[in-house]
């Protein structure tokens, strides 16, 4: 399997703007950006009954279970590496199991952990909003729309995502502790894990990203 890019997995809590700069770095390397969370919500949107069970799981803040995250994205993993040498990987694994049935003919080289602490975390997904048709992020108070609610690029209301309610985002936080923490002290033993500030504003914490990088 070609591997001439980077492989990266960013890992972090919710509202840390992984999202935000797994998107840019994607763009930066040229390289396929593979966000787990939103291939599911994909998945929710196509209305199947694998999408059904996929918000059963996460309207309440839980993980999906880990079979079906492995098969859902194991494949685009090998066929992103495969076609581009590289690919950034948001939130994938998040927990022991998933570690495991990560595709074991790909190497990741970096993994991304960012941190901000869990006020932050409960700050920023109070005010976070979407356009469900271009998948835009936004925040009321730190990168607001131009106009009061409304996507920027087509001008759609933007809307609160369902799992970002108080008793969703407590759950998601105590998950992550519990669960996806334990992952990194894995890719720690590689020493492949960079610990990135994500406190700072988006342009700040993009900088610190992009020196790990730089040529
Ligand atoms: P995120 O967009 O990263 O905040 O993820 C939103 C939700 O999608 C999580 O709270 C989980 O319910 C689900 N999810 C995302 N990534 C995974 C994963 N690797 N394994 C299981 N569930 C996941």
């Amino acid at each position: 399997m070609t591997n001439q890019k980077p492989i990266v997995i960013i890992i972090g809590p919710q509202g840390s703007g992984k999202g935000t700069q797994g998107k840019r770095l994607a763009e930066k390397l040229k390289v396929p950006y593979l966000e787990t969370g939103q291939l599911l919500r994909d998945e929710i949107a196509r209305g199947s009954d694998e999408g059904l069970l996929f918000a059963s799981y996460m309207n309440k803040g839980d993980l999906v279970p880990a079979e079906r995250v492995v098969a859902l994205m194991s494949d685009k993993i090998r066929n992103a590496v495969t076609e581009s040498g590289g690919a950034v990987i948001d939130s994938f694994p998040r927990n022991k199991e998933q570690a495991l049935g990560f595709p074991s003919d790909v190497h990741p080289t970096h993994v991304l952990a960012i941190d901000i602490t869990e006020d932050e975390t409960i700050k920023r997904l109070s005010a976070r909003r979407v356009c469900l048709n271009d998948k835009k992020i936004y925040n009321l108070i730190s990168n607001p729309p131009k106009h009061d609610e409304q996507c920027d690029v087509c001008g759609a209301k933007l809307v609160q995502r369902d799992d970002d309610t108080p008793d969703a985002i407590r759950q998601r936080l105590s998950v992550y502790k519990q669960d996806t923490e334990p992952v990194l002290e894995q890719y720690q033993a590689l020493g492949i894990v960079h610990r990135i500030d994500g406190m700072p504003p988006i342009d700040e914490v993009a900088k610190a990203v992009g020196e790990i990088f730089a040529e």
